[in-house]
């Protein structure tokens, strides 16, 4: 999953985040990636926050959609 901003001939940056969707709790490890000069700035720490507040599975996502 593509995080934040990649420049182009950028580094990629590639790590993992113990996601937990927020409408059934299922635990999702997602493996992201992002630009080096974005990696732990203190704008990809609160976008990673508001990112794990909100993240919602597959199945979940595909719900809502189904709902919207
Ligand atoms: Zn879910």
């Amino acid at each position: 999953m593509r995080f934040g901003k990649i420049e182009e001939n950028e580094e990629i940056i590639k790590f993992n985040l113990e996601l937990q969707c927020v409408n059934c709790n299922k635990k999702v490890p997602g493996g992201m990636k992002t630009g080096g000069k974005y990696f732990e700035t203190e704008e990809y720490n609160i976008e990673i926050e508001k990112f794990k507040k909100t993240y919602l599975c597959g199945v979940c996502r595909d719900k809502k959609r189904m709902s919207d």
